[in-house]
């Protein structure tokens, strides 16, 4: 899987059936953009366009999405944003960062307990 740096747009009435790999679909009469995940796991992402999901912006060339993507819910967990048709990745590390403290946590957690227990026998 390589992961794409550039994604060209195309706008269409209807999303199409097969959704090319580095192609944003957008159809304003559905108010949806699809792509292929730019990881190149090929699964579908569906990013609506409206006020509590994506906003679209249009410079005549470019286009940019807002928020970004997180594909949380993909088994690649893959996060970028997609500026002026680049896809600028964002590095898994935060993410890891977050679980290995929590699992810091974890162990201190279960440290003390394990004291707690020692000193109850
Ligand atoms: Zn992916």
């Amino acid at each position: 899987m390589t992961k794409m740096k550039k994604i060209k747009h195309e706008f269409c009435d209807l999303i199409p059936k097969s959704v090319e790999d580095g192609v944003l679909y957008i159809s304003i009469p559905y108010a949806t953009a699809i792509h292929k995940c730019a990881c190149g796991c090929g699964w579908e992402v569906v990013t609506p366009i409206r006020t509590d999901g994506w906003a679209l912006n249009w410079d005549g060339d470019t286009i940019t999405l807002t928020p970004s993507i997180g594909n949380w819910n993909l088994p690649c967990q893959s996060h970028y944003f997609l500026v002026r048709n680049e896809i600028i990745w964002v590095r898994k590390s935060s993410f890891f960062a977050v679980t290995s403290r929590t699992r810091n946590i974890v162990q201190i957690l279960r440290r003390i307990c394990r004291n707690i227990i020692k000193k109850m026998d």
